[in-house]
């Protein structure tokens, strides 16, 4: 199976584009600006978002995909999110006012959008890989996700403080092909690391403490400003991992 970075910047400005993740050719996990990367029949072929938390930088782009794939598809897109998720969606942006209400067009009873809950021990089986949510710790309701291929597993952190429910979840999985996790801001804004529940490079060392087993680190979610500077810190902790940041653009095979 193959993940295509569509964006895993923390901003946008030049090339950056926010976390959106295309799992095959169906599957959208988060739908960040990096949406904006495919093409109409790429868009057109999406039949399932995986979100992971209702914030901005990780929906702003599933309005206007279904604004753009509405005309062309039969079947609805469905939306995957924790309840509370689905529930800012319904209420502060699907609402008439900052975008139509597509679970209700073209008709309430065959909507292009259909919500659908889960929550963490739940697994959703797509084109033969598994997508699991996995705990997350965040300034909103929030999950990761474990995706689980036949050969091989990974692992997405989506927004987070990390936490002992995450790394056991994590340890858990037999052949974790590598971990995607966020360093948000860089180790002088830790004090707004910390408000904003992400992490910089400080407390991914502590957080990585918690990795058992040997898998490539990922490193996703820099806000531009700081990015370079995030990463040299990121370079320099004393990590018996392999850490390097995530590309936009690559596609990881697993
Ligand atoms: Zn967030
Ligand atoms: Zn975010």
């Amino acid at each position: 199976m193959e993940l295509r970075v569509l964006g895993c910047s923390g901003g946008i400005g030049g090339s950056n584009r926010t976390t959106a993740f295309l799992l095959g050719q169906h599957v959208l996990i988060d739908a960040g600006t990096g949406v904006g990367e495919l093409n109409y029949s790429e868009l057109c072929a999406i039949d399932h978002v995986f979100l992971s938390h209702a914030h901005l930088d990780h929906v702003a782009c599933l309005p206007m995909l279904l604004d753009t794939v509405f005309s062309a598809r039969k079947a609805p897109v469905t939306v995957y999110g924790l309840p509370e998720t689905i529930a800012v969606l319904r209420q502060h942006l699907f609402n008439w006012h900052l975008w139509p209400d597509f679970s209700k067009i073209p008709s309430a009873e065959e909507g292009i959008l259909r919500y659908q809950s889960i929550s963490l021990g739940s697994t959703v089986t797509l084109d033969g890989v598994s997508v699991s949510p996995l705990p997350a710790i965040h300034t909103i309701p929030a999950i990761g996700y474990r995706l689980d291929s036949p050969e091989s597993s990974l692992v997405y952190s989506g927004d987070t403080v990390g936490g002992a429910e995450f790394w056991a979840a994590v340890n858990a999985i037999p052949r974790l092909r590598g971990l995607i996790i966020e360093t948000a801001f860089a180790n002088h804004e830790a004090e707004l690391a910390a408000q904003a529940k992400h992490l910089c490079p400080a407390t991914l060392a502590h957080e990585l403490q918690g990795l058992q087993c040997e898998t490539e680190v990922l490193i996703t979610h820099l806000k531009p400003a700081d990015s370079g500077r995030t990463l040299r810190e990121i370079r320099a902790l004393d990590s018996r991992h392999s850490i390097r940041p995530l590309l936009q653009g690559e596609t990881i095979e697993f």
